[in-house]
């Protein structure tokens, strides 16, 4: 049986109200996104009877997602400036006759201007309103926001820092270790530990250089940095009907200097209690704001100690592992919102079932300090069988542009059981056969066949602590020399 056979079982669907079939129905989308979400996002339109529509930049042209949307529309030869330009953008919407819009992650997705444009123009914005973004995506008015509403935070400053006079004076009032982080900061960028007084002086004007590069904002605040934390976040859906649940959480404590690795539906690590906790309060957190879409609430916690971290008021790259536990269609669901109806899913009608392991496959070569392998994929076999979903934009003989970020396959699997399912994200890696460019896929065996990954205990620093799991043999697989022969052959006879 697969994977959503096995999960809907367990689910109790809410009838749909008819009287919500004359809200507003989305006839047609502009997705301001690329790559394996931009599709993600296409197929859900494709499955509600909605037209998509694909932007992208020239060196995207070949991509997946603009050959399998309805219509596909260049936005120049600049890899990034098409995607980054919120009024031009709206204006191929309201132009293509789009009534909705759906911004995906990374770019323009937490840039609460393509919010306000779209709601100036009538267009459905696929995610919450302006000011939810305006206020969330702000790192430390989301805190201010979540102290108002009895979340716990994580000690650290109440607003921005002025200088590095300033951050002295908090540091030592909060106590060393602290983290200097960017207010608008995201992908893991613009975040440095201190230890010491000296280290935060040396630390303090790079972050404030990253973030102005990064996010063309400067403003920093300073956290305590909470000693080998998990990440745990939780998943959420709002709609404009004041109705808010929650989909459980995800633990994506696997991650490489802040940036996510793989993560895990929901959390091996937690106890129900707490688990209960933090679904109650990732709800308030949400409720407080007034939150309608999807979104999510980060947390760190150490021992019993919880503490919010942050919100992405966006999909998140690793919802896929959260549909796979419920059985929810998460892009569905935001769609759905977007058309002004209610949730499908009252809290009491959402349960999961067994675990779920997404793998970001990464064009990078992890022995040469995970350097980007940006090329052609010369061979792509995808890995199938039970309880195994592939998210990706690739195919054999694409060529991975170097503009752009570098994961380009998302690997999940999903079994009942926390034995089974890390036996079965191993033998998936086996399956695949991705040829052409170097991938994190080897050393993620190697993450995963770790006693401390399988016992479940691992924190944020497990990837620190284990160099020695970059020592694995990268052989070139049987396959792969055969094909390699095959073309010399084919090039020495001229065939
Ligand atoms: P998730 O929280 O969904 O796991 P990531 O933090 O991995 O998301 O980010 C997903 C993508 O979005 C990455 O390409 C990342 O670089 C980009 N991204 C996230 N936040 C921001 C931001 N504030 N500004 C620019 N890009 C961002
Ligand atoms: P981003 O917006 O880039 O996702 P986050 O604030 O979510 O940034 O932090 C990303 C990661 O950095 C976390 O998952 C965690 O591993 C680490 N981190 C952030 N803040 C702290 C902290 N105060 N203490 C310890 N680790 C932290
Ligand atoms: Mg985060």
């Amino acid at each position: 049986m697969g994977v959503d056979n096995l999960v809907w079982t367990t689910l109790r669907v809410k009838l749909t109200d008819p009287k919500d079939m004359s809200k507003r129905k989305i006839k047609k989308l502009l997705i301001a996104n690329r790559g394996e979400i931009a599709l993600r996002i296409v197929r859900a339109c494709a499955e509600m009877s909605i037209r998509s529509v694909a932007i992208y930049t020239e060196p995207d042209r070949y991509g997946l997602f603009v050959k399998r949307a309805d219509e596909s529309y260049s936005l120049g030869e600049d890899p990034l400036a098409g995607y980054l330009h919120p009024a031009r953008i709206v204006n191929l919407a309201v132009e293509t006759g789009c009534d909705a819009l759906h911004p995906g992650y990374g770019f323009l997705s937490e840039n609460p201007e393509l919010a306000r444009l779209c709601e100036e123009k009538g267009i459905a914005y696929v995610g919450p309103s302006s000011a939810v973004i305006q206020r969330m995506g702000d790192k430390t008015e989301a805190r201010k926001a979540m102290t108002a509403a009895g979340v716990p935070v994580t000690p650290g400053t109440d607003g921005n820092l002025a200088d590095i006079d300033e951050a002295i004076i908090e540091a030592a009032r909060v106590g060393y270790p602290v983290m200097v982080k960017a207010t608008s900061g995201g992908g893991g960028r613009g975040i440095r530990r201190c230890d010491s007084e000296e280290e935060l002086k040396s630390q303090y004007p790079r972050v404030i250089s990253e973030a102005t590069k990064a996010f063309g904002s400067a403003e920093v605040f300073l956290e305590k940095c909470i000693i080998n934390p998990k990440h745990i976040e939780v998943q959420v859906l709002g709609d404009s009907h004041g109705n808010v649940v929650h989909l459980y959480e995800r633990d994506c404590s696997i991650q490489r200097r802040n940036q996510k690795l793989i993560e895990i539906a929901p959390s091996p690590q937690i106890s129900e209690e707490q688990r209960e906790y933090l679904g109650q309060l990732a709800v308030t957190a949400a409720s407080s704001v007034g939150y309608v879409s999807a979104g999510t609430v980060e947390f760190l916690l150490s021992g019993d100690d919880v503490y919010f971290m942050e919100m992405n008021t966006r999909i998140q790259v690793e919802h896929t592992i959260t549909e796979q536990i419920t059985g929810v269609d998460i892009v569905r669901e935001q769609i759905r919102v977007a058309e002004g109806r209610e949730l499908s899913y009252r809290q009491e009608d959402i349960s999961y079932r067994g675990f779920a392991i997404q793998m970001r496959i990464n064009a990078e070569d992890p022995k040469n300090d995970f350097l980007p392998s940006f090329g052609r994929i010369t061979h792509y076999y995808a890995p199938g069988g039970p309880g195994v979903r592939v998210d990706t934009a690739i195919y054999t003989g694409y060529e991975i542009p170097p503009y752009y970020d570098s994961m380009c396959l998302k690997l999940i699997v999903w079994a009942l059981t926390w034995e089974e399912v890390t036996a079965r994200a191993e033998r998936a890696i086996d399956d695949m056969r991705l040829h052409g460019i170097k991938t994190t896929a080897a050393y993620y065996k190697q993450i995963l066949s770790h006693e401390d990954f399988q016992q479940p205990d691992f924190n944020t620093s497990f990837v620190v602590e284990h160099p020695e799991l970059l020592n694995y043999s990268d052989k070139r697989h049987p396959s792969e020399v055969a094909l390699a022969l095959a073309a010399a052959v084919a090039a020495y006879s001229g065939w």
